[in-house]
């Protein structure tokens, strides 16, 4: 087979396009590609790029894109790309079926790009690539841009707002997952801002209309325990009923257990290794961690303390009815007050302020798992998106991974212009 019919089939084109030369050329540095160049057979009128009607050709523009690597070759596509003058449009360039305008990478170049940034860091997949990673940014931030804002959220009825690191040197963005607490479908994240206020609540608010959905038919928010997400909920998603979830309280239990074990610290206590083996739940630690804990707590009488009221605190949620919980958080609370320890006693100030937001998670049950799986996501996004400095990047890349996208990339050119 004559190997430019060979290349016309292989890439799917259709008439009138067809490869009429290719070949492998040095590229210097005993490195080469493959050239396959395209052309419009002559003499066939196109359709213009807005209107698609078939208009004769004006003039020709040469141009070119990178394809999928032939073996371990680069490859390059060039074609004399016609320009249609449309008696509506004026003069215009045609589509081509293998590219999107203004890009200079294939649609199968790009597929591949995407595959791959779902899995890998973009600056790992540029240096397999031999790609500048600006350019492979461009092409993430495109698909994921198109596709999260042809996203339906009209069935969000849940959300939990939240913020997360961004970047050492803390600066936080807020996100904002869809959680779906009776059937424990995973977590969606649905939007990525770069502040952390009442206005960042506002602002997810006011994407909704654009994706089929309205403030009003939010009816629960999950949320830390700051002052400036309460505020935003009711000032933009007011029908939500505001809960303070497991998550978020045990997560001040776990501050207030490791402001217990700085102040040992402080005081000259030898606790290497504390930090660690304190964090979490037992069944997380190594048999190791888990003897350093037991000795710790036996040894440090103030951190055995703080360690019983985590784990009685988070004993809270295994109650099946609010008011078997409600009696256990009081009894939990005077344990709190009395237990000589300054970090506890604030937070049974903090719970008791936040009381019926708390017991709100009956009947709901918000699953911990779902908050905690996109932010550790966004985490592993962060030191991918590392070295870019780019909110943009890190917020496109958030998506890609914790998003549930549907990306309309074509994986061939199948279809004939
Ligand atoms: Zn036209």
């Amino acid at each position: 087979m004559d190997q430019n019919l060979l290349f016309t089939l292989a890439l799917g084109l259709n008439s009138p396009w067809k490869v009429v030369r290719s070949g492998l050329e040095d590229g210097g540095a005993e490195s080469r590609f493959l050239y396959v160049d395209i052309e419009a057979e002559a003499g066939a009128q196109m359709p213009c790029p807005v209107c698609a009607q078939s208009c004769p050709l004006y003039d020709h523009e040469v141009k070119r894109w990178r394809h999928l690597n032939f073996w371990q070759h680069p490859t390059y596509l060039s074609a004399r790309v016609p320009r249609v003058q449309c008696p509506e449009h004026q003069v215009r360039q045609v589509t081509v079926p293998w590219a999107r305008p203004e890009s200079g990478f294939t649609l199968m170049f790009e597929a591949f790009v995407m595959a791959l940034t779902r899995e890998m860091p973009v600056a790992a997949v540029a240096e397999l690539m031999a790609e500048h990673d600006t350019r492979l940014w461009r092409v993430v931030r495109h698909y994921v841009g198109q596709a999260h804002a042809g996203q339906d959220w009209s069935g969000v009825q849940a959300v939990a707002v939240d913020d997360t690191a961004t970047r050492k040197g803390h600066r936080y963005a807020t996100v904002v997952v869809a959680i779906d607490p009776p059937q424990e479908r995973p977590a969606r994240l649905l939007f990525m801002t770069a502040e952390r206020t009442a206005a960042s609540v506002g602002q997810f608010a006011a994407a909704m209309p654009a994706h089929g959905a309205k403030p009003a038919q939010v009816q629960l928010a999950a949320l830390d325990m700051s002052a400036a997400y309460q505020k935003g909920i009711r000032e933009h998603l007011p029908d939500a009923q505001i809960v303070f979830d497991r998550f978020h309280v045990m997560q001040l239990a776990g501050k207030a257990l490791d402001e217990v074990r700085k102040h040992l610290q402080h005081e000259g206590a030898q606790l290497k290794g504390a930090l660690w083996a304190l964090r979490g739940n037992e069944s997380r630690l190594s048999q190791a961690q888990m003897e350093l804990r037991r000795d710790l707590c036996a040894r440090h009488k103030e951190l055995g303390r703080a360690m019983a009221l985590r784990e009685s605190l988070q004993e809270t949620w295994e109650w099946p009815e609010a008011a078997s919980a409600e009696s256990h958080l009081k009894a939990w609370c005077s344990w709190a007050v009395r237990s000589r320890l300054v970090p506890f006693k604030k937070l049974a100030q903090t719970l008791k302020s936040h009381w019926a937001g708390i017991l709100a998670d009956y009947p709901h049950r918000i699953t911990s798992a779902a908050i905690e799986s996109i932010k550790s996501i966004i985490q592993t996004a962060r030191r991918r998106a590392r070295g870019f400095r780019n909110f943009e990047n890190l917020k496109a890349i958030s998506y890609w991974m914790a998003g549930h996208l549907d990306l309309q990339i074509p994986s061939a050119f199948t279809h004939p212009i």
